[in-house]
């Protein structure tokens, strides 16, 4: 994966090493010691038509663009984010991706991710209209890190847009944060600037060894997004992703943490933590520490028993 930094998060970084060490490549991404693979959740598998996944019975994840406004180095797509050619969408490739999803009535939800869907609004724009239009959609979530990672992208434009679609559908828009150090001054009136479009805002984090597995940072993100209006939705458990382990923390911490801030925070400022089973099978809950289990297998959405990592 190509390395891509905003001005934006070049700055935060000399502030913040959390940050740096999410976006400035390691020599430990070349090491391998688990039994890792590039598609851990058998996402080409999935791939119906060019920029479309369809795992889950009711819900569709469009890739609208191989390209972000920085590259984060833990990315489950490092596969192929950054080869932005190869993620260019042509409005054929909508046209096409629209045909299948009438082809299959059961289908009411599209997901906007990539890549980010903000780094091609002229595109998102387009294509929000036209799922608009779709009777058998009924929900639109858009997944960005762009408040994060660029703010400025976040043009009047596409706030305007984000209004528009939020009076045809529900429509929810899901923001990328790891840590509180993300929270800057532009970040959070991005996120007032959405929050005013109407959308419903959750966010999502991946659990990153050395960077955010800890109850005290992770107690402050969960409260501050709450605070602000944000949803914390989900946190993963990094996937088992060639060139990512060295940013693996061990399951039995992470439940630890999330034990004591189910312990001290607000339901609503409590997100899922999940394993995103490694053959493609669903987002598995993982357990809290109220309960006796063991750590060593889990078994997915398809009954089937899997190892823990
Ligand atoms: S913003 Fe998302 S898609 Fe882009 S590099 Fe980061 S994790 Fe990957």
């Amino acid at each position: 994966m190509l390395v891509k930094i905003s001005s934006h998060l070049r700055k935060l970084a000399k502030k913040s090493s959390a940050v740096g060490k999410q976006f400035f490549p390691s020599p430990k991404e070349k090491e391998f010691s688990r039994a890792t693979s590039l598609d851990p959740l058998l996402e080409e598998k999935y791939k119906k038509v060019k920029g479309l996944i369809h795992k889950y019975p009711k819900r569709v994840l469009i890739e609208l663009t191989l390209n972000c406004a920085s590259f984060c180095r833990f990315c489950t797509r490092r596969r192929e984010v950054s080869d932005i050619k190869k993620g260019e969408i042509s409005p054929k490739d909508i046209e096409k991706m629209i045909d299948y999803i009438k082809s299959k009535p059961t289908i009411n939800e599209a997901i906007f991710s990539g890549g980010d869907p903000l780094t091609v609004p002229e595109l998102l724009i387009s294509t929000l209209r036209k799922f608009s239009r779709l009777s058998q959609i009924k929900i639109i979530r858009v997944h960005t890190r762009v408040p994060v990672s660029n703010p400025r992208l976040l043009t009047k434009k596409i706030l305007a847009e984000f209004t528009k679609i939020n009076r045809k559908k529900t429509f929810y828009l899901s923001i990328h944060i790891e840590h509180p150090d993300e929270l800057t001054p532009q970040t959070l009136s991005a996120i007032k600037a959405l929050k005013k479009t109407g959308a419903i805002l959750l966010s999502q984090a991946v659990f990153l060894r050395g960077i955010n597995d800890s109850y005290k940072v992770l107690a402050d993100l969960f409260t501050k997004l709450s605070e602000l209006g944000v949803r914390p939705y989900y946190i993963f458990h990094c996937d088992l992703v060639k060139g990512i382990e060295h940013f693996i923390a061990p399951i039995e911490k992470e439940i630890k943490i999330m034990t004591k801030l189910r312990k001290n925070l607000s339901g609503i400022a409590f997100p899922f933590h999940v394993i995103d089973a490694p053959n493609g099978s669903g987002k598995i809950p993982a357990p809290l520490n109220f309960w006796n289990f063991n750590t060593s297998n889990f078994t997915d959405f398809l009954e089937k028993k899997i190892k823990m990592y």
